[in-house]
């Protein structure tokens, strides 16, 4: 029975009855019985409120749009890939990660270009073109001069959007910017982790982790921040390294916009193979004449060795 109601579809009238309380909760252990895991992002129904100590219990759990896990939230509109056109500059291939996880999750995504008042028209113009040819429109944006800060806040009204990009685009600064009150972190879709979920052990601050590589002090912990003009901005410090965990062999040309456009410009004609990897085998319609080909095959060599390995460890 109670396996039936955590599926429960949230009613149209609740959705955001609530903005603005923030209540400390506990999962409710019959909840926790059938491993049903609350996460940041989730749409949650709160009982034995006790309003003078703002504290509640999570009774339920709605059933969700959507989930992606690096980093961990629910009910996900948009994917925000920041990067910085300077300090630090585009890599090609770290964006080409962020764009193929992102891609991955299969939720719509927007791509934006920051600290444009570092480079010239020229440098913009050419970043324009050539992201153009890989499949994408960016909106080049300034933290620091308010340039293209507009356009973004409309991308982002009314959404739930997650921020990733390396560390220094500016994606702390953009969530300033963004919010609408600094100092508070208040709705009701935040929670902080729950205590003994997965995810609490992902909010340590530490000492390296000889598993993950990630350096010391780094704090990795998702928070749901309103935005002036209404939706939610995620703030994911410390998740800055996409795994590619989720992107299979097969699923990795789906990943590119390139392939995609190509394989749909050419319906019903498809290449020879139905599993066909697009490395040059018979019948493939791909050619490798595209900028990104070499980091398609530097992924697919990638994920071909982790898959390996899985295999032969499980
Ligand atoms: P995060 O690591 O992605 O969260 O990056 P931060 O928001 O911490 O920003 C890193 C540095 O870039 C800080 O010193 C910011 O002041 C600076 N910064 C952010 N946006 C801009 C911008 O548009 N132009 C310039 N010149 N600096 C910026």
């Amino acid at each position: 029975q109670e396996q039936e109601s955590s599926k429960t579809k949230l009613p149209e009238s609740s959705s955001s009855s609530s903005a603005g309380l923030e209540l400390l909760c506990v999962v409710r252990a019959l909840l926790k019985k059938i491993k049903r895991r609350v996460m940041v992002g989730d749409k949650v129904l709160v009982g034995s409120i006790d309003w003078v100590d703002r504290r509640g219990m999570i009774e339920n759990v709605f059933q969700r749009d959507n989930e992606i896990l690096d980093p961990p939230v629910a009910n996900v509109d948009q994917l925000l890939v920041l990067f910085s056109l300077d300090q630090p500059k585009v890599e090609p291939f770290l964006l080409t990660r962020f764009l193929v996880e992102a891609e991955s999750t299969g939720i719509p995504l927007t791509l934006a270009l920051n600290k444009i008042e570092l480079v010239d028209g020229e440098a913009v113009s050419s970043w324009k073109a050539r992201l153009r040819s890989w499949g994408y429109e960016p909106i080049f944006c300034s933290v620091e001069t308010g340039h293209g800060l507009d356009l973004l806040a409309f991308k982002l009204r009314d959404q739930t959007t997650v921020i990733v990009g390396p560390s220094g685009v500016g994606k702390s600064s953009l969530i300033n910017a963004l919010r609408s009150n600094p100092r508070v972190c208040d709705s009701l879709v935040w929670f902080e982790p729950i205590l003994g979920s997965k995810w609490f052990e992902d909010q340590r601050v530490g000492e390296v982790s000889t598993r993950s590589g990630r350096g010391k002090h780094t704090t990795r912990h998702v928070s749901l921040l309103p935005l002036s003009g209404g939706g939610y901005l995620a703030d994911t410090p410390g998740f800055n390294q996409p795994s590619l965990l989720k992107v299979t062999k097969q699923s990795l040309a789906q990943t590119f916009p390139e392939i995609r456009r190509t394989v749909s410009a050419n319906e019903p004609a498809k290449c020879s193979f139905n599993d066909c990897l697009h490395l040059g085998e018979p019948g493939c319609i791909m050619k490798g004449d595209w900028e990104r080909y070499s980091y398609y095959i530097q992924l697919l060599d990638e994920i071909r060795i982790r898959e390996e390995f899985q295999l032969r460890t499980f």
